[in-house]
Order: C-alpha cells, then sequence, then structure tokens
C-alpha cells in the first residue's frame, strides 16, 4: 500500500506542475494571434504563416517532451495498482438475491440521490429509467408483471423531492450562513411529532440561538454586554415553553452568565465553547427531518453498500471455497459464514437459543427463567410440559409461568 501511495503522489505532484496546458496554451495563444493577424490583412497571410512554423513547432516538441514525464509516472502507477489488486473475477450473479426487483434498486439509488441533495443527477436517473422502461414495457410486463414500483412513481411526483429541497436549505443556512431561525420555525412546526419521538431538537436549536447571541450573534464588532443582553432578551422570549422539561439546562445558561467573560475557564466552557455544536445540531436536524419521513438518518444505500464493501473479501474465499469442495449452500437468506461488521452497523440484536439453536422470533421469544438463563419459548414448552422443570443450564427448578419474555 505504501509504495501505491508514493506512485499516487508523485503523480498527482507531476501532473500539478506540468507545464503541459501552458504550453498548449502558448501554441493556442499563438495560432490566434496567427488568425487575427490574417483576418486583419489577408495580404500578410503567407509571411504570418511562414513565421508561425518554427515557434509551433516548438511548442509542439514542449508538449510532447512533457506529456512523456506524465506517461511513465502514469504507467508506474497502474504497474503497482496491478501489483497491490491482482486481478480476480468478482463474485459471480448467478444468485443474485436483487436480480429480479431492479425496481427495488432504482427506487434506492433514486432516494440516495435525493437525501445527497443531487436533485438534477436524481431527475436524470429518472426520466433516463421512465424511458428504458418505455423501450422494454412488453417484455417486462411479461417478466415482471407483478412488481409494479409505485413508490418510484411516488418520488417522481417530487413531493419528497420537495421535502428534501426543504431541507437542504435549512441545512444549507443553518451550516453556511449561521441562520438557525429556519430549523428552529421547522422544528416548532412539527413540535408535536418531534416531541412524540423524544426529541429535544427544538430546544436544542434554541440553546444554540441564545449561545450564538451571547457570542454576538455573527457581529463580531458587538460588545460583551450586547451579545449578553441580546441572549438574555432571547430567553425571556423564547424558554418559558421549555420549562417544563429542560428547567435543569435553561438554569445552566442563567448560570453561566456568572462566569462570564471567563468562560472558558469555567464548568459551562463545554456549552458556551462547543467546537463541534453546529455539526451536531446539523446531524439531530437531519436524523429528525429524515425520521419524520420515516426514514433512517443515513442512507440505506450507502449503508448496504459499504457493508457489502466490507463482506466482499470473506464472500469471494467462501466462493472459491465452495468451488474447490463443489458444495453448495442452499439455505436461503442466510450466509454459510459470519461477516463481522462494525457496532455502527448493527442493527437488530438476535437471539439464538441455546436448546434448539434456532433463532427466535415474535412468535417465538426469548423467555428468561428466575435463574436468569434464556431460551426461546418453544424450548421453553417442550421442556416444562406445563410443569415445573429444571434449568438446562443450572440446578435451580422453576415453573414455565414464571419465566419472562425478553425484549430485544
Ligand atoms: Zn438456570
Amino acid at each position: 500500500m505504501d509504495v501505491l501511495q508514493k506512485e499516487h503522489e508523485r503523480l498527482s505532484k507531476r501532473l500539478s506542475s506540468s507545464k503541459t496546458v501552458d504550453e498548449i496554451q502558448k501554441t493556442i495563444d499563438l495560432l490566434q494571434e496567427a488568425r487575427n493577424t490574417i483576418a486583419a490583412d489577408p495580404t500578410k497571410a503567407s509571411i504570418t504563416l511562414a513565421k508561425l512554423q518554427n515557434p509551433v513547432k516548438a511548442a509542439f516538441d514542449a508538449t510532447n517532451e512533457s506529456l512523456k514525464e506524465t506517461h511513465s509516472s502514469l504507467n508506474k502507477y497502474s504497474k503497482a495498482l496491478d501489483k497491490l489488486f491482482k486481478d480476480r473475477p468478482l463474485p459471480s450473479s448467478d444468485d443474485d438475491a436483487l436480480s429480479s426487483s431492479s425496481s427495488l434498486v432504482s427506487r434506492a439509488i433514486v432516494m440516495h440521490l435525493l437525501r445527497e441533495g443531487q436533485f438534477s443527477v436524481a431527475s436524470t436517473f429518472l426520466s433516463e429509467l421512465s424511458q428504458k422502461k418505455e423501450s422494454s414495457r412488453p417484455q417486462e410486463q411479461k417478466t415482471n408483471g407483478a412488481e409494479a414500483s409505485p413508490s418510484l412513481e411516488d418520488i417522481q411526483t417530487g413531493e419528497l423531492r420537495e421535502q428534501f429541497a426543504t431541507m437542504y436549505h435549512i441545512l444549507h443556512q443553518l451550516k453556511f450562513e449561521s441562520n438557525l431561525l429556519p430549523a428552529i420555525q421547522w422544528a416548532r412546526e412539527h413540535r408535536q411529532q418531534l416531541q412524540a419521538r423524544g426529541s429535544h431538537l427544538e430546544f436544542e436549536l434554541c440553546r444554540l440561538q441564545f449561545v450564538w447571541l451571547f457570542h454576538g450573534g455573527g457581529n463580531p464588532q458587538a460588545s460583551m454586554a450586547a451579545g449578553r443582553q441580546a441572549a438574555l432578551e432571547y430567553a425571556r422570549r423564547e424558554f418559558h415553553a421549555f420549562v417544563p422539561d429542560h428547567l435543569r439546562e435553561i438554569q445552566q445558561l442563567m448560570g453561566a452568565m456568572a462566569f462570564c467573560p471567563n468562560l472558558e475557564t469555567s464548568p459551562y466552557r463545554a456549552i458556551f465553547h462547543n467546537p463541534t455544536a453546529w455539526s451536531d445540531v446539523a446531524q439531530s436536524f437531519t436524523r429528525e427531518f429524515c425520521s419524520l419521513l420515516g426514514l433512517s438518518a443515513d442512507s440505506p444505500l450507502y449503508i448496504a453498500a459499504t457493508a457489502g464493501a466490507i463482506a466482499l473479501p470473506t464472500l469471494m474465499k467462501v466462493q472459491t471455497i465452495m468451488k474447490a469442495k463443489r458444495t453448495e449452500w442452499t439455505s436461503q437468506n442466510e450466509l454459510p459464514v459470519e461477516i463481522p461488521l462494525p457496532p455502527s452497523y448493527l442493527f437488530h440484536s438476535i437471539f439464538v437459543c441455546p436448546v434448539s439453536k434456532e433463532q427466535t422470533t415474535d412468535e417465538n421469544p426469548p423467555m428468561m427463567m428466575p435463574c436468569g438463563h434464556v431460551i426461546a419459548n418453544d424450548s421453553l414448552q417442550r421442556l416444562s410440559k406445563g410443569g415445573k422443570f429444571k434449568c438446562p443450564y443450572c440446578p435451580s427448578e422453576s415453573h414455565a409461568r414464571d419465566a419472562r419474555k425478553v425484549i430485544l
């Protein structure tokens, strides 16, 4: 990897210091000048062209010379790449689970583009998609008739696009203009839904607005007293709605006033001098906005693709082994190996019953016996037969009715 890095650096250095572009620009200037001269006075044509010969040839030579250098470092770089990433075929698409649901894949791509704010790319993708559909319609109806994708049409109506446009407008104001007001307005309009989710977004935003005003409200010339005054007025005007839920935090903000102007060394430093405050608030806003739309905060396509990239080496190894041993894996929706993913990629806890070795489900939930051991409900019923029974993992005895359902 180090070699690759070095070659990459060398290449980009060459490219940035390369004189090729300058040389070509010089040549173009020469030619344009000659054209203008001839256009102004056609009688000078032959002498102008004669004068042009030598400098243009020299310019071409210089260009070729500097391109040579670029070529050679590009060659070295691609050789280093080939050496590191040996040409191996990717896992075959024989058992491509998604091949029958191309519209779902398309939908995921459009959603990803929309939530990344790539609106024009998304609309181009959608229009190309509908053209493709149009041309392959008869065939598609035969093979794929049942699978209509109303969700894609939903996106096409533009409502979702508008929502994301709103989100990006608010985020832009927040991140680049330090203007929290559109975000606060949005949070206020959706107060009930946010409260139902247990979200404190509105208070978080207002608290940052308070801090921002305290520091002068984006005006570096503002005096400290003026900033404090503006923050206090803001608190008087806006904070009463938050008193029931956030009394302690409001008290902290007011208490911090006493430490002014030594806030940097006070216990309130974390609130008033938090370098990540703005990005934190932007993140909470994105999360809440998406969740009210019924979406996760991170793009599912991004998560799926990253998890896939992490899993790829293992999957390729599995495929090689299966080919060598001529075995097949028949279980659907399940892999023969474990793929370790980082903790942020674990979304649902699962429990496998130690007795039946089956994964628990809503119908067959995990049950904890009074001794603290957990087995699946089916196993519990089988072992206890409705009466008193001994735990399979310790000597204690209990009744099935004393076991309690474990909620993961
Ligand atoms: Zn036990």
